[in-house]
Parts: structure tokens; sequence; C-alpha cells
């Protein structure tokens, strides 16, 4: 939702996210509405293939979003009660939610403050027996590298789900992980709802697949032929809908003019904050491979800089309020410094592919104006 208008504000910098189309999609859509096939059918088919061409691995399962992408893929690594998963607290609650539901315990660790993501070092710090996978965030899109502690976590027995829900764009650097995406309204690659999996062997592959559809074994084609169908384990549903493929697809195939506008911008951000005493830029990565998913700075006095900008019309936020001090969490909750002194300091700046560099360049005024405002 756009903020009301002051009247000097730019229209794209009252949201803090957008999504931003192409104009073919909504004909995509309605071809693929028309050809009657609402569940996973040829245009999901094509878009798992479509991808993994584009992200140069040899397959890609199509899910219906992110949240249940990670919900499979910790189903994939056996996740089941009591089992611990090492996860930073400063992440969407979606990162959090299918952790719980499996009825395995989120070990919350404290994040780099720089980058906002987690460190091999902390994770290593984390692990106990009941370690089953460490799941790091692509904060802002910034691949995590756990190299370093791979043959550690390799020689527990322990897996690595990325959740890239932040990151469709950005290098790979983890090849032992099941790496998951979202394809949600605001993310770099929208397809309305929805997400995709790069499955981690051939066999977690047949296992999502499978799970994705309520652990039934046979596919839709097989089972209008015959009288019966096995279900052979648990499962969820969660496939990508035609329609939403059809979207993807269409986005899928110009993404590199969404990603050229995004570095631009981030960049035009950085240029215009350089130097600025008082605001650290989240650093994302931009220049390794990162397509920006957001910009965020830290400042003080965050809530009032907050409220200055709101009051003008520019769409800010703050991604995210820690999950261990969430109510739903408080049973898993411990002390994490740096999470706790850096979650009041990050403003996210509006940050979408609508928006120019002269947009950026308005608004990092506006913060330094907000940020003087604070001190008279
Ligand atoms: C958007 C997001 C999700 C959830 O993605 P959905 O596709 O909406 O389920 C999970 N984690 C992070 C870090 C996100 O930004």
């Amino acid at each position: 939702m756009p903020l009301p208008n002051d009247g000097d504000t730019p229209a794209s910098v009252r949201y803090n996210a957008r999504p931003y189309l192409h104009g073919p999609e909504t004909a995509a859509m309605a071809a693929a509405m028309e050809a009657g096939q609402y569940g996973h059918g040829p245009q999901a088919d094509l878009f798992e293939s479509e991808l993994a061409a584009y992200l140069g691995v040899p397959d890609v399962v199509a899910v219906s979003s992110a949240t249940t992408g990670i919900h499979l893929a910790l189903m994939a690594c056996g996740v089941g009660p009591g089992d611990e998963v090492i996860v930073p607290s400063q992440t969407f609650a979606a990162t959090i939610q299918p952790i719980v539901a499996l009825g395995a315990f989120p070990r919350f660790i404290d994040h780099h403050p720089d980058t906002l993501c987690i460190e091999p070092e902390a994770v290593r710090e984390a692990i106990t027996p009941a370690t089953r996978v460490v799941l790091p965030v692509l904060y802002g899109g910034r691949p995590v590298g756990l190299g370093s502690i791979a043959p550690e976590l390799e020689h527990r027995g322990i897996q690595v789900v990325e959740d890239a829900a932040q990151a469709f764009g950005s290098q790979r650097v983890a090849s032992r992980a099941t790496t998951v995406y979202s394809f949600g309204p605001i993310k770099q690659l929208t397809a309305l709802v929805g997400g995709a999996i790069v499955p981690r062997t051939t066999d977690q592959a047949d296992a999502l697949r499978r799970m994705r559809a309520l652990g039934i074994t046979s596919s839709q084609t097989q089972r209008i032929q015959t009288t019966t169908y096995t279900v052979d384990g648990p499962g969820l549903r969660g496939v990508l809908p035609d329609v939403n493929a059809a979207v993807g697809r269409v986005q899928l195939a110009r993404f590199d003019t969404v990603a050229a506008r995004r570095v631009a911008l981030w960049k035009a951000y950085a240029h215009a904050l350089h130097g600025t005493p008082d605001v650290s830029l989240v650093d994302v990565g931009v220049g390794d491979g990162t397509v920006p998913f957001n910009c965020v700075v830290r400042v003080p006095d965050r809530d009032r800089v907050h409220r200055t900008m709101q009051v003008r019309g520019i769409g800010v936020g703050v991604h995210y309020p820690p999950n261990h001090l969430q109510p739903a969490f408080a049973r898993f909750t411990r002390p994490l410094p740096v999470t706790e002194r850096v979650a009041g300091e990050i403003l996210s700046l509006p940050f979408h592919p609508a928006m120019t560099p002269d947009d950026a360049r308005w608004t990092a005024t506006a913060l330094l104006e907000a940020l003087t405002a604070n001190t008279a």
C-alpha cells in the first residue's frame, strides 16, 4: 500500500517494495487459465526446466511458496520432533514456522552486524548432538558460504537448507545445500505467489515431488489411467499452479533487466550515502554477484527516523523484528546481543525495480534530513 503523499515525494518512493510486471504476464496467465489445468501442469513443467537452465543446475522443483518449500526441504532432510535446526533470529517468520510445525527446535544464533547473515564460526558453536540442519538466510540476496565448516557438518550428518527467498539471481556458493527460492509478490522474480527448490540429489528431487503432492507416488497423468493410487509417506499440498508458473515464465525470460535495475538502484543508494557518519549500509554483496532484494541501513534513533520519513510519505520499513523475541517462539529464546542491538537500528529504504537512481538519490537526501531533524 502506498503511503499518503505530502507533495514532493516521488510516487514510486511511497512503496517500500512492489511487484514489477513487464506486461505479457496478464495474457500468459489468462492463457494458462483457459487451458483448464489449475494444478501442476505443462506450464509448471516448463518453468522447472527453464529455471534449471537459468540457474545452471540439473533440476528444480516448483512449489507453492518458499514457506512450503522450506517445510518440504526440512522434511526431505528427515527433520522431526526433538531435532534442532540452527537458524538466524533475524529473518522473516516464514523461516521459523516450518521448523516449529515439524516439532523441531529452532536454535537461534546471532548474525554478523555488517551483513545480517550468519557466519560459520557461530554455526559451529551452536552445534549439539540434536542438530539436524543448518538453515542460513540469504539476507538481502547475499550468498552465505559455510565452506569452512562443511567437512564438520558432513561428518556429523548435518544438512544445509538455504532460505534463498531473497536471493533469486544471486550467485550460488553453497553447492551442497538444498536451496529454496520465493516467487512471492515482492521478490526479485514473482509468480504472484510461488517458490522453487534446488534439490541436492535426484533422490531428494523425487522425494520433494512426492511430498509436494500429499505423498502420492503417481503423477496426475498416471492417476487418471488407474483405479487407485499409493500414499507412501508424509506430504503437503504444495504444487505450483500452472497460472502462477505462466507468470513466472514471463518474468524469468526478462529477468536480466530486473537484475540490472536492482543493481543500479542499490549502487545509487550506496554512492549517495557513502561517507555519511550516521548511516551504515547492510552489505548484501553487490559486486560479488548479488541481485539485491533490498537496501537496508543502520541508523541511530531508528524509530524516530522511521516516523519522520513515514510522515513524508516515504515507504520505509523494518525487516525484521527478531524471531527469538516473538511470543510464538518464546520457548526457544536465548540471549542474542548482536541481533537485539542491530534490530533497533535497521531501516529498509524504498527498493523496487520501478524506482530510478534519481529516486534513490532523492530518498538518500530525505534520510539525511530525517537524521538531522533527530539531532535538532
Ligand atoms: C519472502 C520470504 C519468505 C517466504 O516466502 P513465501 O514465498 O512468501 O512463502 C521466507 N523467508 C524470507 C527471508 C523471505 O524474505
